[in-house]
């Protein structure tokens, strides 16, 4: 599995809580696709011989990209690279951002699966998170995604809101159900460093939900997410039947990606065999555009993955999903024999299940999931 990220840098307005790497000059984003193209052609050769399954635009906000501009990044992308027809090409949407024949055209163009940002129905709280959609327009949208033609449509939602009670978020998962999504990311909010919300809680503004009460309305997204008949396939992501992301499911099963955009992240085996390299793209759009035009890739960071930092990261990833193969775990890495230990106390404690050789966190273990990584890690 290989899959190609594209990180579109534009938001219409910064949601408080968010440390994605966006900016509000939309006016730029035709240098941005400029410099975006130069990046592609010079990255094309990485992936020769290569069959890609998955494309994600990510953002940012991907839905801020007219029909005519997507389909130049679609030009590049296949220009440069082989992507399979078949490929899940998913694209970020906020509601607010798109029409019926917008959608129809981004179909069009290649697109099969919308990821749409809604992230509460209650109108208080979409007012606190400061998203520039109100409930009815997020609703709108789910039905324009279908009316489009869209067949596989996911909902982002956002749960654990200072002071938010269980009633509160049961009514924002049940309106999403409602609407019939084939996929629903529910995240717990998380307090970001340099994030108005960060400085809205040092300013003593807003407390964070304490962590208990972040536990219960977790526990309470699991069950209402079995109730309906949706597969927990990772700590966050609820998927009907035949339904998971591929794109994030290649990231959690370590698979190789190619990112392209100011941030984007790489990860990739250098040749036939070769080491594992990542790599990080300059988070800034000024010096990710100077780079380019001067012919120059705007990598930030590069690093040659150490079997350590490699072992470390299938468990982390793993363990989020759908689980580690301990066995191959263990032959690529040579796993110690007290981590074999841990794996049997945490299925014997319920918090983990052992299927021929692959050690997969349940619900209770989900809801340990960083504290049951850090001590598997070597
Ligand atoms: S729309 Fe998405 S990427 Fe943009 S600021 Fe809000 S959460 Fe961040």
């Amino acid at each position: 599995m290989s899959s190609l990220y594209v990180h579109i840098p534009f938001c219409q307005r910064k949601c408080v809580y968010c440390d994605f790497y966006s900016i509000e000059t939309v006016s730029l984003m035709g240098t941005f696709l400029d410099a975006l193209d130069t990046e592609i052609a010079l990255v094309g050769p990485v992936g020769e011989g290569v069959s890609f399954d998955t494309l994600f635009f990510g953002g940012g906000t991907p839905s801020l990209l007219a029909p005519s501009e997507l389909e130049r990044v679609m030009r590049s992308l296949r220009s440069a690279f082989a992507i399979r027809g078949d490929a899940e090409i998913t694209l970020e949407t906020n509601p607010g951002t798109v029409s019926l024949e917008k959608l129809r055209q981004y179909r069009s163009l290649g697109v099969n699966r919308l990821s749409i940002g809604i992230q509460s129905f209650d109108e208080n709280e979409l007012r606190f998170l400061g998203r520039i959609h109100d409930a009815a327009e997020a609703s709108r949208c789910v039905g324009l995604a279908r009316e489009a033609g869209y067949g596989n449509v996911s909902v982002d939602l956002i749960y654990s809101l200072p002071g938010q009670t269980v009633g509160e978020w049961e009514r924002t998962l049940s309106t999403a159900l409602a609407l019939g999504p084939d996929h629903v990311s529910a995240y717990s909010l998380i307090v970001e460093d340099d994030t108005p919300l960060a400085r809205m809680v040092s300013a003593k503004l807003v407390s964070p939900n304490p962590v208990e009460a972040e536990a219960v309305l977790y526990e309470h997204t699991m069950a209402v997410m079995e109730r309906a008949g949706f597969e927990h396939y990772e700590v966050s992501s609820y998927a009907r039947p035949g339904f998971r992301s591929l794109h994030n499911s290649a990231y959690w099963s370590h698979a190789g990606y190619l990112g392209f955009g100011p941030s984007a992240h790489s990860f990739w085996a250098q040749g036939n065999g070769g080491s594992q390299l990542r790599w990080a793209n300059v988070p800034a759009l000024s010096r990710y555009c100077g780079s380019l035009r001067k012919g120059e890739l705007p990598v930030a960071m590069r690093e040659e993955m150490t079997c350590a930092q490699l072992c470390n990261e299938r468990i982390f990833l793993g363990l989020r999903s759908s689980g580690v193969d301990l066995r191959r775990l263990g032959d690529e890495f040579g796993l110690p024999a007290d981590r074999l230990a841990l794996a049997g106390a945490l299925v014997e404690d319920g918090a983990a299940v052992m299927d021929r050789g692959t050690l997969r966190l349940t619900a209770r273990g989900y809801m340990l999931c960083d504290e049951i990584a850090a001590r598997m890690m070597v």
